[in-house]
């Protein structure tokens, strides 16, 4: 203790500014630097050299920072001076290292002009104290800024740039008219529905009024500046799609209710849609030689089993022209002897397959009834419940209020107060999380579960003429089929994994398929049902 008091304690000095919102009330840098050096000089402190650092200090990993530690650990310096224990550390890695390091007596003391630290135990728990207090402030800046974001749009405010047609009024931080471009979206609406235009008209009818690509603005490299042109096809169908015209607007795949004024009619968009879905298959896409390519793997090695078009010459000179669908063999370490297969076998298996997995419409209808009653009494049931938990949280509330008017009154201790005030508090926190949650999670298997019996009602479509690009489209999007070829033969659920909700309920409706529809009773078909909906009442 007496070697360390007679060595002279030799300083770094650090200043850290980034460009953090909760930074914004910090000194710039020059500033810190000109404060520190004339506290050091007036506290006779050594300063060896300083470090400037422009990163956040809310993670570790700081380039300077971890720097000037190091050559502490080094023995070039033993003191710190900063502004505020805040631009030290913001984050518990950062802040225990520090700590560690004055215990170990490594770094010896630590200097703040507006904050007193002695390197005592008392001390340390100050600090300790201090740098929690300033993780906590970004924790909570962080939720904050979130919860404000979904409180907006829960509002109905679209939180991004307005799209063409409207303006973001930075005053009143809504989504106003712009006028003059919502009447040219208005007749580009108009024009489209006609049915007669494409996309690319579209696009000269607005260039015709002025609507146009950015382009190019003047710059010192470049000095013409160019008018930009007019819009991509693309651009226009985004426009003709946006829900934003009639009113609603989607935020992070989600569709909500808007604030905004509509300037488009809900039914001349459904129409417009109408068209666009029309024109989509009007042009169709140059076609998929190999459609069933990459669906089904190999039961040997895993890999997918690929097609490729195969021409035959015969001998009077006819060409004909074949699709096989073979494995890859592309495993490095299995040596694979699948042989490869017609695409017409291959398609015949998937229908097979497809088709033991078909929905009977009536069931279908059946489970569609039940889904939509589920919903009702679940939505019912959690209205319930959000009554009851919000009349606690207004009761705790007033209780809130009603504390601190006891406290004005002086009935009871400010230590006594600040107690019960804080349980209070996060009673009503755990209470306002309920709700949060409940809002989310209600009846969150339902649509799912919905479009499952959909997809498998739509199986019983298939057939031997159905398009084999069609084949593909359905086989992938049931979860988990994973079909597999071995020996020319293809299996489904391959894996032979049925850990997922979906997948147990496609095994078992492919069970309840497999008697004869005509040896089913009544009732043998009725507890099937039961059975399927119980697996669907045990969805996560
Ligand atoms: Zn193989």
């Amino acid at each position: 203790m007496f070697a360390q008091v007679a060595q002279k304690i030799r300083y770094f000095l650090y200043v850290r500014k980034s460009t953090d919102v909760e930074d914004k009330q910090v000194l710039s840098i020059e500033a810190q630097i000109v404060e520190l050096k004339e506290f050091a000089s007036k506290m006779g402190l050594e300063i060896v050299e300083i470090f400037i650092e422009k990163q956040t200090a809310k993670r570790p990993g700081r380039p300077v920072f971890n720097d000037m530690l190091h050559r502490i650990e080094n023995g070039e310096a033993d003191g710190i001076i900063a502004w505020l224990p805040d631009r030290l550390s913001r984050n518990s890695i950062d802040s225990g290292q520090i700590i560690y390091m004055l215990d170990e007596n490594v770094l010896l003391d630590l200097k703040f002009p507006h904050w007193w630290f002695e390197n005592t135990p008392q001390g340390k728990y100050m600090l300790a104290n201090e740098f929690n207090a300033s993780k906590q402030y970004v924790d909570n800046l962080s939720v904050n800024t979130k919860r404000g974001l979904r409180q907006k749009i829960r509002d109905g405010h679209y939180p991004c740039i307005a799209p063409f047609g409207y303006l973001n009024d930075v005053r009143t931080k809504t989504i106003v008219v712009h006028k003059k471009n919502a009447e040219i979206v208005r007749q580009a609406f108009g024009l489209y529905v006609m049915g007669d235009k494409t996309l690319d008209e579209i696009a000269d009818f607005l260039f015709s009024r002025g609507i146009k690509t950015h382009g190019r603005r003047k710059t010192k490299n470049d000095p013409k500046s160019q008018g930009g042109n007019k819009w991509h096809a693309n651009r226009v169908k985004y426009m003709l799609s946006n829900p934003f015209y009639y009113g609603h607007f989607v935020y992070a795949g989600e569709q909500h209710e808007g604030k905004h004024k509509p300037i488009i009619e809900k039914a001349l968009f459904d129409r417009v849609q109408a068209v666009l879905c029309n024109r989509g298959k009007v042009q169709k896409l140059p076609t998929n030689p190999v459609p069933l390519c990459r669906l089904v793997r190999c039961g040997f090695c895993g890999c997918y089993i690929s097609g490729a078009v195969k021409t035959k010459r015969q001998k009077n000179g006819n060409e004909h022209q074949y699709i096989y669908y073979r494995c890859t063999h592309k495993h490095k370490t299995v040596r694979c002897h699948e042989k490869e297969v017609r695409e017409f076998m291959l398609a015949s298996q998937l229908v097979t397959i497809l088709q033991s997995l078909a929905m009977p419409r009536n069931w279908g209808d059946y489970m569609l009834e039940r889904l939509a009653t589920d919903e009702l009494v679940t939505k019912n049931e959690s209205n319930k419940v959000r009554a009851v938990l919000r009349d606690e949280r207004d009761g705790l509330l007033s209780k809130i209020k009603r504390l601190f008017d006891v406290y004005l009154d002086g009935d009871i201790e400010r230590d006594e107060y600040l107690e019960r005030r804080a349980e209070l508090m996060s009673e009503k926190k755990s209470l306002e999380s309920k709700l949060e949650d409940l809002a989310r999670d209600s009846g969150f298997w339902i649509e799912p579960m919905r479009q499952w019996v959909k997809t498998a009602v739509s199986l019983c479509e298939i057939g031997a003429d159905t398009p084999h690009s069609e084949i593909a489209e359905v086989c992938r999007k049931i979860d988990g089929l994973n079909p597999l070829m071995k020996d020319k033969n293809v299996v489904a659920f391959g894996d032979g994994n049925i850990k997922s909700p979906l997948k147990n309920l496609w095994h078992a409706l492919r069970a309840a398929n497999q008697k004869p529809r005509a040896e089913r009773g009544a009732d043998e078909e009725m507890s099937l049902l039961v059975r399927l909906t119980r697996l669907e009442r045990a969805q996560p």
